[in-house]
């Protein structure tokens, strides 16, 4: 992905399609960095390698010419050089955004160009005045300027060139110009255009470095933060399927009609429940129920209207099975269970009895059933301290026998049985 990112020749041939990531990078942003890094790499060390500039000029020019012309000359240039850095520093702070700032851009060449001029104008300046050996000096320094700036200005490649062309590109043409005034005119003409030229591409190798450093920075800047909303999604997305989860599970084990627990929602927790009781050996009671005569319920009033008892029992069911532990099932059809854990014979015929009453006192009418003219129903009921070996199922089909005498004695009443496990 990275050769993606900087070849540009094989960006260029790869078709969009082939490419697992696609630049997005605009030339805009990355001209707006490359300003930023330029005037953050220029605001010091620019300014530093012109202070050399004054000081070397200044002291080679102090003892040949009027001192207080050269201090004026150097104070100018250190105060141009103050507002500057100052400028830099403004705009630094004030437009994180070079874009939306283009004159910066136009800033930086005018720049480059005077102070280029200014240097290039103080040799010719010089040349006047000075010795062949210390002419020859400030040439030097000149240069050495020219090649010290290209490390902090070469990221705006046209700003250096300017600067370039109009310092060295001025000394040199002066020198060609007056080749026989000084006796090395000529051959300094030749270095310095041998030197410029050498600069100018250096400057094309580094700014081409440069740019690609920016871009692969901004690349990199891009796919992280692409990567961030990526995994916040993924979590997102991770949150919404463990809810989901945990809802379909939550309704494997519900029925939904009537909200109670369904086998298979008796399954999951009826044998933690059970080994609990039986660590405390504490009795437990289950209690079976069905509603009677229910098909010929629903042969008079519709099968809607069926639904709608089986939910109003179980509604009774629920408020009776609040505490923890307890739960009430429907295990199919019309037939429910409740299991109470902590509870005796007595108090499971209790809470059965409280069962039928509260179904009777419903008083659902059912004209045609043959115990009572509402809704009733049978129960019944088991209760034992469970040993090690009881199975939930035993507890079921005790309670089912004893529903059915339930049923056969008549309906609408409560029938206690018996499991084969000694009682508290
Ligand atoms: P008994 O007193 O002996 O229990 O007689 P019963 O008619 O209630 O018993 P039977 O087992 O013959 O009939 C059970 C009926 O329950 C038959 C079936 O249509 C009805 N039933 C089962 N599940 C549902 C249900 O979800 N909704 C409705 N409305 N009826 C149901
Ligand atoms: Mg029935
Ligand atoms: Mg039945």
């Amino acid at each position: 992905m990275t050769s993606c990112i900087i070849n540009r020749e094989t960006k260029a041939k790869a078709s969009s399609s082939d490419m697992l990531y696609q630049r997005r990078i605009a030339d805009n942003q990355v001209l707006s960095a490359k300003l930023e890094l330029h005037l953050r790499g220029s605001r010091y060390a620019g300014v530093g390698t012109q202070l050399l500039g004054i000081v070397s000029l200044g002291l080679a020019g102090f003892y040949s010419l009027d001192p207080e012309v050269m201090l004026t000359w150097a104070t100018s240039l250190l105060l141009l050089n103050f507002w500057w850095s100052r400028r830099i520093n403004q705009t630094l702070q004030t437009s994180r955004h070079f874009t939306q700032r283009p004159s910066v851009f136009n800033e930086l060449i005018v720049h480059a160009a005077v102070s280029g001029a200014i240097w290039g104008g103080t040799v010719i300046w010089l040349d006047g005045y000075l010795s062949d050996l210390i002419f020859y000096l400030c040439v030097c320094v000149v240069a050495v300027i020219s090649v010290v700036t290209i490390a902090v200005s070469v990221v705006i490649r046209q700003a250096y060139l300017t600067q370039l062309i109009f310092s060295l590109g001025t000394v040199a043409c002066w020198l060609a110009w007056h080749a026989n005034e000084r006796p090395f005119n000529a051959g300094f003409a030749v270095l310095l255009v041998g030197l410029s030229m050498f600069l100018i591409v250096a400057s094309e190798w580094m700014s081409r470095a440069f740019s690609e450093m920016v871009e692969t920075s901004l690349e990199r800047a891009a796919m992280s933060k692409d990567l961030a909303s990526l995994s916040d999604s993924l979590k997102t997305r991770n949150l919404q399927l463990q809810d989901a989860r945990r809802q379909l599970a939550e309704q494997a084990t519900i029925d939904e009609m009537t909200g109670l627990r369904n086998r298979r929602g008796v399954n999951i927790i009826i044998n933690d429940e059970l080994a609990r009781m039986k660590r405390l050996q504490l009795p437990i009671a289950l209690i079976a129920l069905d509603v009677d005569h229910f098909k010929t319920y629903n042969d008079t009033y519709g099968h809607p209207a069926g639904d709608l008892v089986l939910q109003r029992i179980s509604t009774v069911m629920l408020e009776m099975t609040s505490r923890a532990g307890e739960f009430a099932a429907r295990m199919g059809g019309e037939e429910f269970v409740i299991f109470y854990p902590a509870a005796n014979r007595s108090t499971a015929l209790e809470v059965a009895e409280e069962l039928r009453r509260r179904i009777v006192e419903l008083d659902i009418p059912h004209e045609k059933s043959l115990t009572a003219p509402h809704i009733t129903i049978s129960i019944g009921v088991v209760s034992c301290v469970p040993d090690w070996e009881l199975e939930f199922d035993v507890l079921l089909k005790a309670s089912d026998d004893a529903l059915y005498l339930s049923k056969t004695n008549g309906r609408n009443r409560i029938t206690f049985g018996e499991v084969n496990v000694p009682e508290e």
